[in-house]
């Protein structure tokens, strides 16, 4: 193998690392993201719900109020029924205290409803305020495991880069920038292999002498087809597939 082959290999494997390791690190935010989100919205369950108890107790606290009131007019209509004399009157009070009675028996059902609701929503409150509890911690160890692997992450690409510019200083100057520009237009895969006598990038059929100069290994070969750097190794069954 031509030693500007083997060099430019090397830089391919390290730039195909650094890629991975990019990926990895760009990974990383949507995770912290999600955890955080996460958090907020069991934040919010829990407010919502702790909301709501406080909405059940202004309701009990107003029917409690309209009980108090309702008694107080059946005192009012007792005094007037003991204070008049005329039968009619007497009677018309006493179909109003029949009123307020219902009207408090039906408000006191109502407030048993209520004291139901406020019981199971306090219970949802205890169930979210342990849910959120145990999420905090979980999200508190991501987090932390998070920072860690992108400071390792970060260290790792650094040493990476610091290699790649050796790497890079000993291709052959007129081979690099070919490889760079392949690498900018084709992606990772800048210099490939002629299995099966087909570009390894394009995977189209190589010409003979093509492949017959990659064997050779005296000069650079490129892909008449897509452009790229062709290589060859002895592993390689060069018989075209049908
Ligand atoms: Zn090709």
């Amino acid at each position: 193998m031509l030693d500007h082959i083997e060099k430019l290999l090397l830089l391919q494997e390290r730039d195909r690392q650094i890629a991975q390791l990019e990926a990895e690190l760009a990974d990383i935010d949507p995770h912290r993201r999600f955890a955080l989100q996460t958090l907020e919205a069991a934040k919010n369950d829990l407010e919502s719900l702790k909301s709501r108890v406080k909405k059940l107790e202004t309701e009990r606290n107003k029917l409690e109020l309209e009980v108090k009131e309702k008694k107080q007019l059946i005192e009012k209509y007792s005094l007037q029924q003991f204070q008049t004399k005329k039968n009619p009157e007497y009677q018309a009070l006493a179909h109003e205290i029949e009123n307020c009675k219902r009207d408090i028996s039906n408000i006191e059902d109502r407030e048993l409803e209520v004291l139901e609701q406020i019981d199971a929503t306090q219970k949802q409150v205890a169930a979210a305020a342990e849910t959120l509890k145990q999420l905090s911690q979980r999200v508190e160890q991501q987090l932390e495991t998070f920072a860690h692997r992108e400071t390792s992450l970060k260290q790792r690409l650094a040493e990476l880069a610091r290699g790649r510019a050796e790497l890079a200083a000993s291709v052959d100057a007129d081979l690099l920038p070919r490889y760079e520009r392949l690498r900018k237009s084709k992606g990772q895969r800048a210099i490939v292999g002629i299995e099966h006598s087909v570009c390894g990038g394009c995977h189209v059929r190589l010409p003979a002498q093509v492949v017959v100069g990659c064997k050779a290994s005296q000069e650079i070969m490129i892909c008449p087809n897509c452009g790229r750097i062709l290589y060859y190794t002895h592993d390689m069954n060069t018989a075209a597939a049908e």
